[in-house]
């Protein structure tokens, strides 16, 4: 069952990996290490509820590379926002080695782990951030910046796209990994996503090796520059998600 699914997971891994056998290879190895820490590390630090090897592969690894079939552009800058121990952002940065990455994270211990993970791999051009997306935001540093602004697991639409848009530069995208029933969100979503400039560009259904569970990717255009009031402060978007209708 195991090693069934890691040749699964190395069949999917090819149809990313345009590169020689070697390098295909070496990007393996990459895995397998980033899984071998993940797991080791989980067992003092909470980084992640998936502790099954082989689940690792696919809804952490393969999950995250999915984002692949909707974007892949040369010399991407991409941003993931509440990246938790690496999703999407890191098993991307692996298969695209020239894309620039921006990890956010506001779990000190997790951001340790992805410093690790990125020392340990001898990733360049990735760097992980202790701090909250609400706050970066305003840094004219990362302000418009990025082609490409994801997330997954981290929070409801409304909330997710006042966090993304802020960073994304007009013409970007903002790509939100999504699972399981969206009807209800994606109205107020949609509402949101007028406020902060951005608008739903693409819905696709992902499916992963043996899953049947909804996923989806969203894909939302930065049409206009993001108003600079957003993102509020967490207390503000809390007590008054975006979309919300009145
Ligand atoms: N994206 C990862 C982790 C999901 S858990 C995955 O899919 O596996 C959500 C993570 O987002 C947590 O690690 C939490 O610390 C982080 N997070 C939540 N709100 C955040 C914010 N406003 N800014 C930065 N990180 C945030």
């Amino acid at each position: 069952m195991g090693n069934d699914l890691l040749d699964t997971f190395v069949e999917c891994l090819r149809m990313f990996v345009i590169a020689s056998d070697s390098l295909e290879e070496t990007i393996l190895e990459q895995f397998l290490r980033y899984r071998q820490e993940l797991l080791d590390w989980n067992t003092r630090v909470n980084l992640t509820a998936i502790t099954s090897p082989e689940e690792v592969l696919i809804k952490h690894f393969l999950d995250s590379l999915s984002l692949l079939s909707v974007y892949d552009r040369p010399g991407a800058h991409l941003l993931d926002i509440g990246t938790g121990a690496g999703f999407p952002g890191l098993p991307l940065k692996i298969v695209r080695p020239r894309w620039k990455v921006l990890l956010f994270e506001a779990t000190g211990k997790k951001v340790t782990f992805l410093q690790h993970m990125i020392e340990t791999l001898q990733l360049q051009d990735v760097v992980a951030v202790h701090g909250r997306a609400e706050e970066l935001a305003h840094k004219a540093e990362y302000r418009a910046s990025f082609d490409v602004v994801t997330a997954r697991a981290v929070a409801s639409l409304p909330t997710l796209l006042e966090y993304a848009a802020p960073f994304c530069r007009v013409g970007g995208k903002i790509i939100l990994l999504k699972k399981g029933d969206l009807a209800e969100e994606l109205i107020q979503g949609k509402r949101a996503a007028q406020q902060v400039g951005a608008v739903l560009e693409d819905d696709v259904a992902v499916r992963l090796p043996g899953l049947d569970d909804g996923r989806r990717l969203l894909v939302w255009e930065q049409q206009k520059l993001c108003p600079k009031q957003y993102p509020r402060n967490g207390g503000a978007m809390a007590k008054k998600p975006l979309g919300m209708e009145r």
